[in-house]
């Protein structure tokens, strides 16, 4: 009889992809196949012989980068206010597109991630995700527009085009993201909000990313005036209210919306995406580059969001790693709130089954930081 030599290997942090993320876990490897997982005491009990192999930081099944901007894969990275962040985008808007979006989800797969999920805005990037993707996800379709006199003719389009692209849905499903509140008008956010949730599609919206999107929404002031100036024949009304406060307002709160960064955010409003289920896509990479501080993942554990990780765009993150997201809050978060985001916190976030790593499962899907 030959046996396979079996290898315990342990982390600070183990995740089997269920259960609660383990200090002092460990999982039994044989060959290619995990043949068990739990405390590193009780595998040490069951298999005397086995070889104790330290793995680093953590191990986990196959992690989520729940936000990318795949066709912006080509913009050279900006770092500086956030009031500089859309114009350098918009100044380097002729290397958005396909080429982009193909190269990045290269990246993504070098980067070892299990699922994506994508913000879309171009039909040719749609339709390439859908037809071509290897990798499951969601691709959310971007609509901006702010003057709430386009809503009507705006909601026709991107409903006529949603109804044909969910014909392609097989690995990737199609998904809508409002840009954000500043840039999508009320009347179509509502719309929106209303058409996702009776067809059952996941919404992403950025919301409460920087102190200038409060600013503008609860007094109309700041640089974000003269955007919307720019996109907008109708003046805004400012509705007066925290970027929280005025998503649940338009009903555009639930456990279907993933709402990302949620760095301005108090307690009340953390209650508020709690009850109503919304997940929440954390990007501290990204917010640190453009300076808009940090988000208050202590309240989020404690009131029991659902958190996942994203690395945003290569305009405002080094890389595409999502592995790289949770290693930036290493010291400053409990690493068991991070790897449960990275993994099982983006597979919910993308109503997608977590990879389990168990007796029988392949040995390739643990990974490690
Ligand atoms: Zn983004």
């Amino acid at each position: 009889m030959f046996w396979l030599r079996t290898e315990l290997w342990t982390a600070e942090v183990v995740y089997t992809g269920f259960g609660t993320p383990m200090l002092r876990g460990a999982i039994a490897v044989q060959g290619p196949t995990v043949v068990g997982q739990g405390s590193l005491e009780e595998l040490r009990a069951r298999f005397p012989q086995a070889e104790v192999v330290p793995k680093g930081k953590a191990l986990f099944p196959p992690p989520v980068n729940a936000h990318t901007h795949l066709d912006l894969s080509l913009h050279p990275l900006y770092r500086g206010p956030f009031s500089g962040f859309i114009p350098h985008v918009v100044a380097h808007r002729e290397k958005r597109g396909l080429e982009a979006a193909k190269q990045g989800l290269e990246e993504l797969l070098r980067s070892g991630a299990g699922a994506f999920a994508d913000v879309v805005f171009k039909d040719e990037v749609m339709e390439f995700l859908l037809r071509e993707s290897p990798l499951p996800g969601v691709a959310f379709y971007e609509v901006f527009a702010p003057d709430p006199e386009d809503a009507e003719e705006v909601f026709q389009q991107v409903q006529a085009k949603v109804k044909a692209w969910r014909r392609l849905e097989g690995r990737v499903r199609v998904g809508l993201s409002p840009h954000a509140p500043y840039s999508v008008s009320a009347p179509l956010l509502r719309r929106l909000a209303q058409y996702a949730r009776a067809e059952g599609l996941p919404l992403m919206i950025h919301a409460g990313e920087s102190q200038e999107e409060a600013a503008f929404l609860q007094k109309g002031e700041g640089f974000l005036t003269q955007i919307h100036g720019r996109f907008s024949r109708t003046p805004f009304e400012p509705p007066g209210l925290t970027p929280i406060r005025y998503l649940q307002a338009l009903g555009a709160l639930g456990p279907n919306t993933l709402l990302v960064h949620g760095v301005q955010v108090d307690e009340e409003e953390v209650r508020m995406l709690a009850d109503s289920g919304t997940k929440v896509i954390l990007c501290p990479r990204s917010n640190a580059y453009l300076q808009v501080g940090e988000a208050p993942i202590h309240l989020y554990a404690r009131h029991g969001v659902e958190l996942a990780l994203g690395t945003d765009s290569r305009a405002s993150s080094p890389d595409l790693d999502v592995k790289n997201e949770a290693l930036f809050l290493w010291e400053k978060v409990d690493p068991r709130v991070l790897i449960r985001a990275l993994t099982r916190g983006g597979y919910r976030a993308l109503s997608l089954p977590t990879p389990r790593l168990t007796r029988g499962s392949p040995a390739s899907l643990v990974h490690s930081l």
